[in-house]
């Protein structure tokens, strides 16, 4: 089916249960809101501010992404499900009006938890700050009880998903003298780099912004190395840390890794790409597996934020990677199929049809009780 489809044969063919249409005249507003799937628990993802060429466009980005987080979501064992909220603006790093801004929390709240809201591209903590004052669905805040910056713990969960790469390639997860390539050294790079140096691994870095590189070789004895050709390093793990749609066509006949573990979202320019990965023997660990640390870490507001918590449930992203390599050999798939057959199963086995319903609360009970995120 054509992306130009209706939206409800979109819906259906992807097992979408809801989308909401958002308009507010006075503010300018213009939002979708794409609910995929609650049967885990209430549908989590982030609001996404974006310049959109059409209203369609949006509603099928909205679309993809929401099916997206109710996979990563399932795969990381957490008890929500995924949705995905856009916001059509002309430009995405203007300021936006709080008026805006609390007509978009007011729409959240009307879903009374069906969908919960976190930051995503273009959107600000200050705009989460505004979101948030209209409606108590909204994760990630900075402040008491809030989870603040999630990319500590993605680059940990990153590392323990490493460990197992190791394991399924030498037999042994320890990182001393394995050279990995770290592609992208923001926000979860740096973390990534540093909690490797501390493993003993060799680590090279690069980034189209010198300056982080510079850091890193400053502070931890980090090889530099030039963006162009980056891919192509001759290591045992390449870690993409930067970009979606790194692996395609061209750069996968050129890669020099054993495995590739990163934090980017969307590695795969295609789903082919993990057949091609598998082709060249090269082991690929889903994407969304190895980076749920963020998410994870926000699910653990649910039950009263705990950071020692969040890093244990983190860690469990090894025994997941682990899973879903066995399950690729049984099932003679790649592991990018097998991670999404897990994560489906999961979905599935919580009950067809199953949703989440504002104020039922055996709903919460399916999960954990719902603590800081409850209304007042
Ligand atoms: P970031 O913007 O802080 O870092 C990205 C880095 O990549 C920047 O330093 C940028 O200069 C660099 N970069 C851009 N283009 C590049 C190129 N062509 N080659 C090399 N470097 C390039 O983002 P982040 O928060 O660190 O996230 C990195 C990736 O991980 C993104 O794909 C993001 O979606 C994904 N992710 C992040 C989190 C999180 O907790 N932050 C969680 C899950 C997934």
């Amino acid at each position: 089916m054509g992306t130009d489809a209706a939206v409800t044969e979109l819906m259906t063919a992807k097992g979408h249960e809801q989308v909401v249409f958002v308009a507010d005249a006075r503010s300018g507003l213009r939002a979708v809101i794409a609910v995929h799937s609650t049967a885990l628990g209430p549908s989590l993802g982030g609001i996404r501010f974006w310049r959109y060429p059409s209203e369609h466009d949006a509603v099928v980005d909205a679309l993809r992404l929401s099916e997206a987080m109710s996979l990563k979501a399932a795969a990381a064992g957490l008890h929500q499900g995924g949705g995905k909220a856009v916001v059509l603006v002309d430009d995405p790093d203007a300021l936006r009006t709080d008026a805006l801004l609390r007509a978009m929390g007011r729409a959240i709240d009307d879903l009374g938890g069906r969908y919960i809201a976190a930051e995503d591209v273009g959107a600000t903590p200050h705009d989460m700050q505004v979101i948030a004052s209209e409606t108590p669905w909204v994760t990630g805040l900075e402040g008491p009880g809030g989870s603040g910056d999630p990319s500590p713990m993605t680059a940990y969960g990153v590392v323990r998903a490493m460990g197992a790469v190791l394991e399924e390639l030498d037999g042994d997860a320890a990182f001393a003298g394995k050279r990995v390539v770290v592609d992208g050294v923001g926000h979860v790079g740096t973390h990534l780099a540093r909690l490797l140096a501390e493993a003993d691994a060799r680590v090279a870095v690069a980034d189209v912004n010198r300056e982080r590189v510079d850091v890193l070789v400053q502070e931890i004895g980090a090889e530099p190395l030039p963006v162009e050709g980056a891919l192509e390093e001759a290591c045992d793990i390449l870690a993409p840390c930067a970009l979606g749609g790194v692996l395609n066509e061209k750069t996968i006949p050129r890669l020099q890794c054993r495995a590739v573990c990163g934090a980017a979202n969307n590695q795969l320019a295609e789903a082919s790409d993990d057949d091609a990965l598998a082709e060249r023997g090269i082991l690929y660990a889903p994407d969304f597996v190895v980076n749920a640390g963020g998410i994870i870490n926000l699910a653990e507001e649910f039950v009263g934020y705990d950071r020692d918590n969040a890093r244990k449930r983190t860690a469990r992203i090894a025994d997941t990677v682990r899973r879903v390599f066995d399950l690729a050999r049984t099932e003679h798939v790649p592991p990018g199929r097998a991670a999404e057959q897990l994560a489906r199963r999961r979905i599935a086995e919580a009950g067809a049809g199953r949703r989440f319903r504002p104020g039922d609360p055996a709903a919460w009970t399916h999960g954990a009780p719902l603590r800081s995120l409850r209304p007042a």
